[in-house]
């Protein structure tokens, strides 16, 4: 668990957050909201929660409503939220629990229990973001794995094709891989793998999108980018990775390059079209880029 977790506490009524600030201050670090509208603008700059306590019964937008919100917005919809309520009636706990709320607390406030459930619903949630985490990234690079370039893939390619915009991608693999691991271990393998990930995340926009597609491949996904600008920026990863030295062994990688085009009806055929690409770079002698025809 990180240093100091941030909690939202959202109540109407200062006496009532006063009574939850005050036990839970010196253990996490606080955002107070007094209506719904202000709750979600805590909710959504940055430190974002990573929990809510959220009173129900509020003048203008009731705890309802800012729960509504708060799983329409990307940014707040996977932070577990407390209903925190005066009514202890059966109705309202159902309704909170059934609407998705982690848990259900009624006034008077008990601080140990509070405190205590709080606690245990932080750990959930940090278990539940390493497991998100692990799932959808490369354990040896960082990068992400194929699961989300193929989903990330289908979204933009389908955003692309929508608008009539440029996408293209890049498909790299590293040549004579085989050889290095086989000269100098594997571990010597694992590291410029790690060099190679490292060499692909700098210099990228916020909209381009790196994965680690298999083994020694990777590709990068360029939004509104044509071919002769993805072949340029491939040429400056070609050459950066043929003049990197991780712990005396260089290595070079053949790239395949392709834009999208009216012969691509998915996302799966865009990639068929780079990996063509990428095979011809191979056969005409490797450490170089070729665009598909
Ligand atoms: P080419 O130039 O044709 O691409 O030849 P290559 O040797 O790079 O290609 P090949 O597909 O024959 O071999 C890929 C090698 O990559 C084999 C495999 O052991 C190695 N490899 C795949 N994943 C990993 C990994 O995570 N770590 C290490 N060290 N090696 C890996
Ligand atoms: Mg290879
Ligand atoms: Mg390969």
């Amino acid at each position: 668990m990180k240093e100091k977790s941030v909690v939202l506490i959202v109540d109407d009524v200062a006496s009532n957050i006063q009574v939850l600030a005050t036990f839970l201050k010196d253990t996490y670090d606080l955002k107070i909201a007094n209506n719904g509208q202000r709750a979600l603008g805590l909710a959504t700059t940055k430190p974002y929660p990573d929990l809510i306590l959220l009173d129900i019964s509020m003048p203008e937008m009731d705890g309802y409503e800012v729960f509504y919100k708060l799983q329409e917005n990307d940014i707040t919809r996977n932070v577990p939220v407390i209903f925190v309520t005066g009514s202890d009636s059966i109705k309202d706990e159902e309704r909170g629990l059934t609407l998705g709320a982690v848990d259900y607390i009624t006034k008077p406030i008990n601080p140990a229990i509070v405190k205590a459930r709080v606690h245990t619903h932080l750990l959930i949630k940090y278990q539940r973001d390493e497991l998100l985490y692990n799932a959808s990234h490369d354990q040896l690079t960082g990068l992400y794995n194929r699961h989300v370039l193929a989903e990330e893939g289908q979204r933009k390619f389908a955003r692309a094709h929508r608008n009539g915009d440029a996408l293209s991608v890049i498909m790299l693999d590293i040549d004579y891989f085989k050889k290095v691991n086989d000269t100098y271990g594997h571990l010597m393998g694992d590291t410029i793998l790690i060099a190679v990930a490292d060499i692909l995340s700098v210099g990228m926009r916020v909209e381009d999108f790196t994965a680690r597609f298999g083994g020694e491949e990777f590709v990068v996904i360029l939004e509104s980018c044509n071919a002769e600008f993805a072949k340029d920026k491939a040429e400056l990863i070609r050459k950066k990775i043929e003049s990197t030295v991780s712990d005396g062994v260089s290595i070079t990688a053949s790239f395949g390059v392709c834009q999208l085009n009216d012969n691509h009806n998915t996302f799966e055929l865009l990639l068929k079209s780079v990996d063509e690409a990428l095979y011809k770079a191979k056969e005409l002698g490797r450490n170089r880029v070729e665009i598909c025809s």
